[in-house]
């Protein structure tokens, strides 16, 4: 018997007012692993309501005491961290050591914001005038809505919860509809360490009607989204109209640039974990190999070599390296794709295939092309799969003008043994995130995450921005003269 999963609305499962379901189907076997309630209006309704009611509770809650909360969530996590990770690899795919990382992740930010708990500082600063003392305050927002993909199911929200618990919010969590079991795992966990019931909501459906009724709503204060340019943009625009605080972190087209000066062991092993790792579903994930063309034949040598050597199956197997895509959907993407590039004069070294690794689900071969030119799709647009373009240069700024030709700008790296190549490409690249002899991958929880350009509008998740982000900042004037002071007229 394939189980219901019902709305999380005020601490318990309540059943939806649509009366429907969607199949959580997962990606390797193509089983259902659950059924899953889709929310309509009205239940958004409530779950708004619920988390004003659990705003007035939280709030009130001293900080500290709110990081008892995650230090227990982060607790029973720590304890079903295998569970999770088995039961992440069944509902997304990707392969066990890269669901334990996942829920680590989770693990880590819950630890990083409890910290944060005792740290929530304002600054002090003197007045112009006499015998007036100014500071800043945090504030939490409100009620803050959070939408979530499914390539990093625990991990993202675990980011998104953390901070805003911390900082006193309430939520309304859309979790991607291909990952609702993680999500309602998450919540579970958080109620199960003592947060007030109310506090967190969860609302389960497509996003076009369940997120964009979340992102409509009119007393919902924040929204903080990660998911594609596309729908970014949309919320963007949708914010605008109730003048809601919205934090978008977006999609990406990584470049790693190998310069000819570069250890070529260490930069193979980092380009094919870049580009293959959680087949290739990382926001964060090398898609575009910038490659001196002085290592140019011998370095393609030994990355086909590398790569075809990778095995593709059932991420629960230890000896699997990469799993399957996510869905039919992202599979014909794809292959969309892959006829592209073809189309377009790049010319495809390795796959470009669906894979039948003994399994009806949807596999696809690690794919690599070259002679890619910076203005083909394939080198532009996000595919989120096992894909690498290799563009080639013959300099430093060659490379740097192909790295920042995208409209994206999440991460980059570059491998070389020049500290000045390494530094002027720190300076250089238009992202978030630079690696030096490192993949694009790999971020961690107590630094800044997030990129420029199309990959967002200017916030960071994690680190100490965190908190920033469901934040309001109070500007605070203490005039203890006894007397009317005035500003800018008083002062000369
Ligand atoms: P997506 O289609 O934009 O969906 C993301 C979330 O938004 C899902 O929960 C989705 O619900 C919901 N949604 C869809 N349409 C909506 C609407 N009109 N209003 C409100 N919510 C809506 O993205 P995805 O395919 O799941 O995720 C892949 C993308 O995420 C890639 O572009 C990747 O680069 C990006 N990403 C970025 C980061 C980062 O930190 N920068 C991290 C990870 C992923 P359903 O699931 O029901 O469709």
């Amino acid at each position: 018997m394939v189980q219901e999963y019902k709305l999380f609305i005020e601490g318990k499962f309540s059943d939806s007012s649509t009366g429907e379901a969607f199949e959580d189907i997962n990606p390797t076997t193509l089983e259902s692993l659950a059924t899953v309630q889709v929310a309509g209006i009205g239940d958004v309704d409530r779950a708004v309501e619920a988390a004003e009611a659990g705003f007035l509770i939280w709030s009130e809650i001293p900080a500290p005491r709110r990081a008892e909360v995650l230090l227990k969530a982060a607790r029973i996590l720590r304890e079903r961290k295998e569970e999770l990770a088995v039961l992440m690899t069944k509902e997304m795919g990707k392969v066990l050591p890269e669901t334990r990382g996942d829920v680590q992740e989770a693990i880590d930010i819950t630890y990083y914001a409890a910290g944060e708990g005792r740290r929530l500082f304002g600054e002090t600063t003197t007045s112009e005038l006499k015998e007036k003392f100014c500071m800043t305050m945090l504030r939490p927002i409100g009620v803050v809505a959070l939408i979530t993909p499914w390539n990093f199911p625990i991990a993202i929200p675990a980011w998104k919860i953390m901070p805003a618990l911390i900082a006193g919010n309430a939520i309304v969590f859309k979790p991607a509809s291909d990952t609702p079991l993680l999500a309602l795992k998450l919540v579970e966990i958080l109620v199960e360490a003592g947060l007030p019931p109310q506090v967190i909501n969860v609302v389960t459906g497509p996003g076009g009607t369940v997120g964009k009724a979340v992102v409509q709503h009119p007393r919902i204060r924040a929204i903080s989204f990660t998911g594609s340019l596309d729908t970014g943009k949309w919320i963007m625009e949708e914010c605008a109209k109730t003048m809601k605080r919205v934090s978008l972190e977006l999609g990406g087209k990584n470049p790693v640039i190998v310069m000819d000066d570069a250890d070529i062991e260490l930069a193979l092993e980092g380009v094919l974990w870049g580009a293959f790792g959680t087949t290739g579903q990382r926001c964060t994930a090398t898609s575009r190999l910038i490659l001196h063309e002085k290592i140019k034949e011998e370095f393609i040598k030994r990355l086909l070599a590398k790569a075809k050597a990778l095995r593709v199956g059932d991420g629960l197997l230890p000896e699997t390296d990469i799993g399957p895509v996510i869905n039919k959907a992202q599979l014909e993407k794809i292959e969309r794709y892959v006829r592209i590039g073809k189309e377009e004069g790049a010319t495809l070294l390795l796959g470009g295939n669906r894979l039948d690794p003994g399994l009806p689900g949807y596999f696809f071969e690690p794919t690599i092309f070259t002679d890619v030119r910076p203005e083909m799709r394939i080198a532009q647009e996000e595919i989120f799969g096992p894909v690498l373009s290799i563009l080639t240069v013959s300099s430093l700024k060659e490379a740097i003008w192909a790295a920042n030709n995208s409209k994206y700008g999440l991460s980059s790296a570059i491998y070389t043994g020049n500290v000045g190549n390494a530094f002027k490409a720190i300076e250089k690249i238009d992202a978030g995130i630079t690696y030096v002899n490192a993949p694009t991958i790999g971020a961690e929880v107590h630094l800044p995450f997030g990129g420029v350009k199309g990959t967002g509008n200017g916030f960071r998740e994690a680190g100490t921005d965190a908190v920033r982000e469901f934040s309001e900042v109070k500007a605070v004037y203490i005039d203890y003269s006894g007397r009317l002071q005035k500003a800018q007229i008083d002062s000369e």
